[in-house]
């Protein structure tokens, strides 16, 4: 049964265990109903806003790497360098 208590306990279980966890929640999101995950959408964004994560996009094929920059992206290798921080 998916309804937003069970949302909420998800969120609470992605800020115990971090990031990976968060990004695995928000994978699982994608194959439920449009409108439970708008709402979840919002509230992780809310989440993520409070802990304040630090997102790096790839300037050059917009890649995202959540929480660390990476030493080189892993879809097209650019450097480091080539990372934008988002917040
Ligand atoms: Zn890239």
């Amino acid at each position: 049964m998916v309804n937003g208590v069970h949302y909420l306990r998800m969120l609470q279980e992605a800020e115990e265990e971090g990031e990976k966890a968060a990004a695995l929640v928000f994978s699982q999101a994608r194959g439920v109903e449009a409108e439970h995950a708008e709402l979840y959408k919002k509230a992780l964004n809310h989440l993520i806003a409070q802990r304040g994560t630090q997102y790096y996009v790839c300037t050059v094929c917009g890649h995202i790497a959540d929480g660390i920059l990476p030493e080189k992206c892993p879809i097209c290798g650019a450097p480091g360098s080539k990372f934008e921080s988002v917040q």
